[in-house]
Formats: C-alpha cells, structure tokens, sequence
C-alpha cells in the first residue's frame, strides 16, 4: 500500500497545487505508516524532481513517453493508472484543476476506485475508509463523503493546503508506459501568455461584464500589474471573446481560491461565487450597491470602475515607491 501523487510542471515550475498535493499525500502516507511517490511525466530537470522531494515525497517517478507531449487525458489517465499498479499504490492525488478535473475520474474507473473530486480537508480514518470534506451547493455549504473501495481517488481543491518545503530528498526513478494509440487529435495547443497562472495565483484581479468592452481591460491588467496579481474575468465576458476562456472563474470556469480577489464590474452571481468564495479577502467594486457580489464581500466600494480602479492603481503605485 503506498500513496501517489500526480504532478505537473507550469512556467518552469512545479505548480503551487502540485506541491500541495505532494504535501497532501505525505501527510497521508505518515497516517497510514506508508510511503509516498510524486508521478510526473516527461520532466527530465533534477532540481524540479528534488522540489517534489522537499514537499514531502519519498519517491518521484518520471515518467517518459512521447505520447505523452500533448495534452491527451485518455493517455495521461492510463499511463498514470499503470504507475499506480507498478508501485501498488491504493490512494492516487490530483489537483481539481482543468486538466486533474480530466484525469482523475478516468483513472478512478481504470482502478475502480471510490473517487472524491474537490477535497479542502485531510481524511479522516473510519477502519479503512477515508471521510473526507469537500465543498456542496456551489461552496455553501461542505459535506464530508466516505470511500469505501481499496483503490481511493481524491483531487485537491487548489488553495485548500499549505505548502511546506524541508530538506527532505526523494529517489528518483525513470519508467516507461505501454501506451495505446490517442482516440483524440489534438490539432492545437495554446499556452496562456500570462506570467501567472490564475490556480496558484496570490492576488487576482478580476472584471465582468461592468468593464463594456475588451477595449476597457486596461485598467485592469494595470492594476493587476502593479500588485503583481493574475487576471480573471466572469464567464459572459470570456462567452462574447473579451477574454480568454483560460480567465474565467466559476462554476463552470476554474475554481480558486487566492489570498486577495478583487471583483471588478461583476455582479456575484451565485455560479461566480462558486469558484471564487474560498477566496481569504474579496474586494467588490460596482456602480450598484445592491450588487449581491457585495454581501460576500470583505470590503466593497460603491463606484464607477472607470474612475476608482485608476485610482487605486496609482494610490497603489506611491505605497510602494514609499515602503
Ligand atoms: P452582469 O451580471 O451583467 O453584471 C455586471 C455588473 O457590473 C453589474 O453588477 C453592474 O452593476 C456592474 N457595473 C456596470 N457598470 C459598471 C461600472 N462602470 N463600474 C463598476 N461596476 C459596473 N458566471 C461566471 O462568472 N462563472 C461561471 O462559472 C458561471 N457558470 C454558470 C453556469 C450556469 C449553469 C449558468 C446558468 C450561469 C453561469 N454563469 C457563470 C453566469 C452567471 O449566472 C452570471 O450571469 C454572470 O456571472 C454575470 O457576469 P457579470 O457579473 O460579469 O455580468
């Protein structure tokens, strides 16, 4: 019995949730007096395997195919299920983001594993069954869920856990996956022109439909750029093409959860709150102060984006030449 985690590298970088999740399955393993390995494909860079020892893992498997060098789920589900099988590992850990949210219910059939998408909590022990949180009711309200089966699937809501590093090392070993052939072409893979990626990022800046045009985002990516933020938008705005669709946050955008998400123009519809409420402090900037976006929030400002959003950039600008 083991644990396995995957990962990912984003920006030359192992993704912050990658790391949470390695941090995540560590702490399960020392739970369950077992050990723990990080799986990560086509990675070949030694001091982002020993970051993945330093979170926590025992073991790093890389794996090397390419097939695997385009974003193909079905390839990426199997190669990782015959990981979980060569390294007898039962419990299997992935991020809840786009592409984990793609993976990870496709391996829990292949293993046949009770899954749990979106955990914000550690698992509690019932015998051999794990219970564990997870967010309901568009993030109103959390309900904990047990799994039953051997083979357990869990994908972490990103934001959800600290991310600790020691001096921990890890072994790392090479394996190679018997793959079949790809049932999906990919004909294009873009990859986002923002230095920050909107999952991981701290501070995000955030507009809807309030902005009237693409034209306006100025300001936005402004403000953004001066507190070192990732930009977002509400889904109308990425629907009509202002944005692109890798902004937008929600229900059925990304889920996140950064430190500071500023609301810009956006009404607080109940399916935006769902993927933006764990944030730790929200700001709400709307012409209407009955906009429900402000009973979420921390502080609101009743105002025109137009004029307040410029000021707060240069205000933010002078705090920092002076601090
Ligand atoms: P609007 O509702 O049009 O709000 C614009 C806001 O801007 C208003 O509050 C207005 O007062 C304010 N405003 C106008 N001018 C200014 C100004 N000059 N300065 C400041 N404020 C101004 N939405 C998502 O965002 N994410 C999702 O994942 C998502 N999933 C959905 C899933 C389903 C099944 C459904 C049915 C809907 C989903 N929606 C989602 C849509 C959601 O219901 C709302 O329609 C959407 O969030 C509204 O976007 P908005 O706030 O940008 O636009």
């Amino acid at each position: 019995m083991s644990i396995l985690i995957y990962t990912e590298v984003s920006k030359g970088k192992i993704k912050k949730a990658s790391l949470e999740a390695v941090n995540y399955g560590a702490k399960i393993a020392s739970m369950l007096g077992t050990t723990s390995t990080a799986v990560i494909v086509n990675c070949a860079d030694a001091a982002l395997l020993a970051d993945l020892g330093k979170a926590g893992a025992n073991k790093v498997v890389q794996v090397k195919n390419d097939k695997l060098k385009v974003l193909d789920s079905q390839l990426f589900a199997q190669a990782i299920s015959e990981v979980a099988k060569a390294e007898s590992a039962n419990v299997i850990i992935f991020c809840h983001d786009l592409f984990g949210k793609a993976i990870a219910p496709r391996v829990a059939v292949k293993l046949k594993a009770g899954m749990v998408p979106g955990a914000v909590d550690y698992p509690t022990l019932e015998g051999t069954n794990f219970v564990i949180r997870k967010n309901v009711f568009s993030g109103k309200a959390t309900a904990d869920y047990v799994i039953k089966s051997d083979n357990k699937v869990i994908s972490l809501l990103p934001n959800s856990f600290p991310v600790t590093m020691s001096d921990n090392t890890a072994t790392v070993v090479d394996m190679d996956v018997n793959l079949g052939d790809s049932k999906i072409k990919v004909k294009e893979q873009k990859v986002s022109s923002s230095e920050l990626s909107l999952p991981d990022a701290e501070l995000v800046v955030s507009a809807g439909r309030g902005m009237k045009g693409p034209e306006n985002w100025g300001i936005i990516e402004e403000l953004a750029k001066t507190l070192g933020a990732a930009t977002a938008c509400s889904r109308p705005v990425s629907d009509i093409g202002w944005r692109d669709h890798h902004e937008h946050v929600g229900q059925t955008g990304i889920a996140i959860r950064p430190n500071l998400y500023i609301a810009v123009g956006i009404s607080g519809a109940i399916q935006h709150l769902a993927g933006v409420s764990g944030s730790k402090t929200i700001v709400v900037i709307n012409t209407d102060k009955e906009a429900p976006f402000f009973k979420s929030a921390d502080y609101g400002i009743v105002g025109d984006a137009f004029e307040v959003v410029p000021k707060l950039t240069e205000a933010l600008k002078k705090f920092k030449a002076n601090h």
